[in-house]
């Protein structure tokens, strides 16, 4: 069993949440794709993708997909190549207010960012993509508002793939979709972070016009990535 396989099976077996108090659902969710240059985070796992064990397997799936297709990903490509996880693992139940799901307490997030931080060193993706506020709060400060992050990318140099937890955005370069194709023609050998907001339907923040095209500049820069960035990475 390699290192990747050896670590699904301790997270699938895993009960640190539960064994805490938390009413999680056990049975970790995330899926493996071959090429694994692109590592997608999520917050968690909504109830559909507990049962099924797929990442983003509902509502919010379809918006995700439409996203990343008009950046140039057809679903099934994405699926069957890239590595999509989230900040915690496992089924966190409905929020007491009944409105979407709970969002993982600070306690679970401590609990499971080990398996997180194990995923980030054994796949070592050139690409991270963030979707929500939880997982952009792994790189960017608790400050961060959406809109000042949506529709913008960091880059990090290529040491930060020896280092691959290395999140300082202080060594990071920052860039705006209109950067990106100039940026790429000197430098795409690191790594590079995306957010993107979270696209379930609970949340209003992407509807809004302002933010629909913050989203648009965000889907530029990932249509970037995949059409030259990425292929050339998937060829080194
Ligand atoms: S969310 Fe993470 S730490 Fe908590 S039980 Fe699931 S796999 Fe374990």
């Amino acid at each position: 069993m390699d290192s990747l396989a050896a670590l699904h099976a301790e997270m699938r077996a895993c009960r640190r949440c539960l064994d805490a108090g938390f009413h999680i659902a056990p049975g970790a969710v995330f899926s493996s794709g071959s090429a694994r240059r692109v590592m997608l985070i999520g917050q968690a796992p909504g109830v559909t993708e507990a049962q099924v064990k797929r990442p983003f397997n509902a509502g919010s799936g379809r918006r995700l997909f439409q996203w990343l297709g008009e950046a140039g990903w057809d679903e099934d490509t994405f699926r069957a190549g890239q590595y999509m996880t989230a900040v915690t693992k496992c089924y966190p139940g409905k929020s007491a207010n009944g409105k979407g799901d709970r969002v993982p307490s600070k306690t679970e997030q401590s609990l499971c960012r080990p398996f997180l931080e194990q995923e980030i060193t054994l796949v070592n993706p050139r690409l991270i993509i963030l979707v929500g506020g939880l997982a952009i709060k792994l790189v960017y400060p608790a400050s961060a508002r959406l809109e000042d992050v949506i529709g913008t990318a960091v880059y990090f140099p290529p040491e930060s793939l020896t280092n691959p937890l290395n999140f300082d955005l202080a060594t990071a370069v920052s860039l705006t979709d209109t950067q990106i194709p100039s940026f790429l023609e000197t430098a795409a050998d690191g790594r590079f972070i995306v957010p993107l907001p979270h696209p379930s339907g609970a949340s209003l923040w992407p509807n809004k016009p302002e933010n629909r095209q913050r989203i648009a500049r965000a889907i530029a820069i990932l249509r970037h990535l995949s059409v030259v960035s990425i292929q050339q990475i998937g060829q080194k």
